[in-house]
């Protein structure tokens, strides 16, 4: 109940007004039900003719109990009218009022669901975006830890499920404890014999539905995870179908996905079970407590008498009237204890939820972020280390200088912490040792924002969105004009085949590009790259997977991109690379060599080797 309350804190706040609305018209209902169902009273007095005493009007000012007042005039004016109309007429007029009062019951009961909709749609579209906004903020290590199909399954199928579960009870959870109250309050009043043993019965009704739904959470929360195993699959198998089909392991993946669907559904049906079994018990508890009440009241009238000493006598009508509302109770009791399941059941799925909404990101900004204006001087790394969580160390005591203007390349074999190195100045990582600082600033004193905006990317795999190839060029700029995505493709040398494409710039070139050659999407990326204009480039193996035709139209395209700019490059090939201003060669983590072309070549060492080898 503790983390309920706290789910509506955080979310529900802005529906404040809606709320009270809500338990205002549920109040309103309830009070409506009293009244349509206190007709039933005289109604049947009249049909049954149970009642011959003649009443007479009390004054409302005087001083009898407002009980006995209330029901002797309403008796009154009902045995007026029927005196001087008739006793048809009378039933007649009796059934209008009710009808009136039954209607002013349901349109409250109706306004007080349609006033829960903008709250429920509106907490459900609240955590999708915090979700999502949280999944933009968090920084790119927190995904290799979490597979991409759990995500997913977290953003789509948790939150249906709090949306199903959680927010569907919300209703239900403000209107039936009012009701409750309201007609046991009533129902007291009436007569606290017959209430007392009733509410012999509380105790005994939240004990067992207590003992159901005891489990009902651990078994959610597996069950989840279990649609989470499945979603990841579904990721996996999407994105590894070339594989699956060239090594013939359709059979074997089928029965990787048999057995994780067979497994959450025995869950499933587990948690359904139990969930299944709150509408029944209350049900039976109900009918029972009915009964109890019948052959108490039973007792009594047939007897004549109150059975406790001193206890208040009920006639036959108030005793009906008893029943109808005690029946009235017992809905709202049912709806509360299917509700309490449900918000069981979903909370599982919002500890996955808020798994990832409390997920620390170590990314910060500093409270007071240093002014980053351009980049005038240098970048610098002074003895940087690094070690991903918990793991042994990618880099040792790095110390480069990248001075503006100038391009700084990095070689080495596979594994020797390349890529590592140059996440770490945009701060998609933070360093574990040392620091790196931007025109003497350390990179952490900064914004991110301000640091990321003086950096252009482009990877060896580049990444596209599936959209125009308009929208994919203007990606990091606000509000750029065609005659500018043109002009970023022209250099980019991909105005041509864009051209060639039926809708130009407006091909959708589909998920990932896919629609594009490896070339392609490369001179796509650098466009981006060239449109964004950055002061600084980090180039990852960008023409490492090309062929040669396309390399050279992309090495081209990227040489124009570099012209004037800072640029630090990982390179595969190193016929690349050969003008740059500063090679740096790489090996388990640790800069071994430094300095130009041709001074590495003379001095005979790894980068001679790793050219003798690229010469084969
Ligand atoms: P390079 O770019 O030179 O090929 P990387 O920087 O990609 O090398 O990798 C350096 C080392 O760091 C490798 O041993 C790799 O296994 C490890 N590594 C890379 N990314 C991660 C990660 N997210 N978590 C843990 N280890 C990683």
């Amino acid at each position: 109940m503790k983390d309920f309350l706290k789910i509506l804190r955080q979310y529900a706040s802005p529906y404040k007004g809606l709320m009270a609305g809500s338990v205002l018209l549920n109040i309103l209902s309830a009070v409506f039900n009293i009244f349509s169902f206190a007709i039933l009273v005289p109604i049947l007095s009249i049909l049954f003719k149970v009642d011959d005493t003649v009443y007479e009007f009390i004054p409302w000012d005087s001083a009898v109990a407002l009980k006995d007042k209330l029901l002797n005039n309403l008796y009154f004016y009902v045995s007026d009218f029927a005196g001087t109309h008739g006793a048809i007429n009378a039933l007649l007029m009796l059934s209008a009022v009710m009808i009136v009062f039954t209607a002013l019951k349901t349109s409250c009961y109706f306004g007080s669901n349609a006033v829960m909709i903008p709250i429920s749609t509106g907490i459900v579209k609240e955590i999708r975006c915090r979700m999502y906004n949280k999944i933009l903020s968090l920084p790119i290590g927190f995904f290799t830890e979490e597979r991409k199909g759990d995500i997913v399954a977290r953003i789509s199928g948790d939150v249906s499920e709090v949306e199903n579960s959680i927010v569907a009870s919300l209703s239900m959870l403000i209107k039936d404890p009012i009701l409750i109250v309201i007609y046991f309050g009533f129902l007291i009043w009436i007569s606290p014999e017959m209430m007392a043993f009733t509410i012999l019965f509380a105790p005994a009704f939240v004990w067992l539905m207590g003992l159901i739904g005891k489990r009902l959470k651990r078994n959610s929360l597996e069950a989840q995870a279990l649609w989470s195993d499945t979603m990841s699959q579904v990721d996996e198998t999407l994105g590894g179908l070339r594989v699956i089909k060239a090594f013939n392991a359709e059979s074997k993946m089928r029965s990787r996905f048999q057995d994780v669907t067979d497994r959450m559904r025995k869950k499933v049906a587990r948690v359904s079970i139990r969930q299944a079994t709150a509408h029944p018990v209350s049900e039976f508890l109900g009918t029972v407590m009915i009964l109890v009440v019948l052959c108490v009241g039973g007792a009594m009238i047939i007897g004549g008498k109150s059975l406790i000493g001193g206890g208040k006598f009920i006639d036959a009508p108030t005793f009906i009237y008893f029943l109808v509302i005690l029946y009235s109770v017992i809905e709202p009791i049912k709806e509360l204890s299917k509700a309490t399941y449900s918000v069981r059941k979903g909370m599982a799925s919002m500890d996955r939820i808020n798994r990832i909404l409390d997920a620390e990101n170590p990314i910060k900004d500093s409270a007071q972020p240093l002014k980053l204006d351009g980049f005038k001087d240098s970048i610098r790394l002074e003895d940087v280390s690094f070690h991903y969580e918990n793991g042994r160390e990618i880099l040792s005591h790095v110390d480069l200088e990248i001075p503006r203007g100038k391009m700084i390349a990095i070689v080495g074999e596979s594994g020797a912490g390349k890529s590592t190195l140059v996440d770490l100045i945009p701060r998609f990582w933070d360093v574990t040792g040392g620091r790196i600082t931007i025109d003497g600033k350390d990179i952490r004193d900064v914004s991110v924002k301000d640091l990321r905006t003086l950096m252009g990317n482009v990877n060896q795999d580049p990444i596209l969105f599936n959209d125009t190839i308009f929208n994919n060029i203007a990606f990091g700029v606000e509000n750029a004009t065609m005659e500018q995505v043109v002009a970023a493709a022209k250099i980019a040398n991909a105005h041509d085949f864009i051209m060639e494409k039926e809708e130009g710039y407006n091909t959708n070139i589909g998920d990932r590009g896919s629609k594009l050659s490896g070339g392609q999407r490369q001179r796509l990326s650098i466009a981006r790259a060239i449109l964004k204009n950055p002061p600084i480039l980090i180039l990852d193996e960008a023409t490492a997977s090309l062929d040669t035709e396309s390399e050279r139209l992309v090495q081209d395209a990227l040489d124009r991109l570099m012209g004037g700019r800072t640029t630090i490059a990982i390179a595969h090939r190193l016929s690349t690379i050969k003008n740059a201003d500063e090679i740096i060669v790489m090996h388990e983590g640790r800069i071994v060599e430094r300095g130009t072309h041709e001074k590495l070549i003379d001095l005979g060492g790894y980068y001679k080797k790793l050219n003798d080898m690229q010469a084969l």
